[in-house]
């Protein structure tokens, strides 16, 4: 975790400086909707996208310097965006219920039993047929580079079993500071049932 807050005194790779395609995309075709919760929300262009639709959006992350940077992108462009410091796998802990919850490039960081946690912990902060939209690595993607766990189609069904429903899974690209066309990912949305 530490390493993540470390990052930010710097450019990371996936923080591109405007929306990921795949979720300006989403809130075009107007699949975010209600309150919004973007986690794992890095330094707050996916959140700040939708805030700027009117939406009520909070963006959450374990990265003390990362909420920094999204608070004063905040400021500095006149959001209403809420971001917060806090831990994804505890979301619990915001008593709090979003209608929409997005995730770009944060599930793919997890090991097995984590995300056990967050498949719970995610449940807990969504409201009843509120959908949860993901985009993590594919394993289409070259390992060579190292980077995050490359995630199977397979996988993302097994973790969202009990209480969820698979709405899609589309191949999709993860854009970054270092792959030209994005990276191979997964795009999915999953319903609270
Ligand atoms: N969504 C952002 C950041 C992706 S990188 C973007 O697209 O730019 C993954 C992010 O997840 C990092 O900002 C990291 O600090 C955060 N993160 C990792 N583990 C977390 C946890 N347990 N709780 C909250 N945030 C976490």
């Amino acid at each position: 975790m530490a390493a993540f807050n470390e990052s930010y005194k710097g450019l990371p790779p996936w923080d591109v400086g405007h929306p990921q395609a795949e979720f300006a995309g989403l809130a075009d075709d107007g699949s975010i909707r209600g309150t919004v919760l973007d986690v794992g929300c890095g330094t707050g262009e996916n959140a700040l996208l939708f805030a700027g639709m009117g939406l009520e959006v909070w963006g959450l992350d374990a990265a003390p310097l990362a909420i920094e940077k999204a608070k004063a992108k905040a400021f500095e462009r006149g959001s209403k965006a809420t971001f917060v410091v806090g831990d994804a796998l505890h979301l619990e802990r915001l008593n709090k219920k979003f209608d929409t919850i997005t995730d770009s490039g944060l599930f793919h960081v997890f090991t097995d039993d984590e995300r056990v946690m967050f498949a719970k912990s995610l449940h807990s902060a969504l409201n009843k047929g509120g959908t949860y939209y993901m985009l993590c690595f594919s394993d289409k993607e070259p390992a060579g580079w190292g980077g995050p766990r490359r995630i199977s189609e397979k996988e993302i069904r097994a973790t969202f079993r009990d209480g969820w429903e698979i709405d899609w899974i589309r191949e999709a690209r993860f854009e970054s500071n270092f792959h030209e066309e994005g990276g191979h990912a997964w795009l999915s949305s999953v319903n609270s049932v």
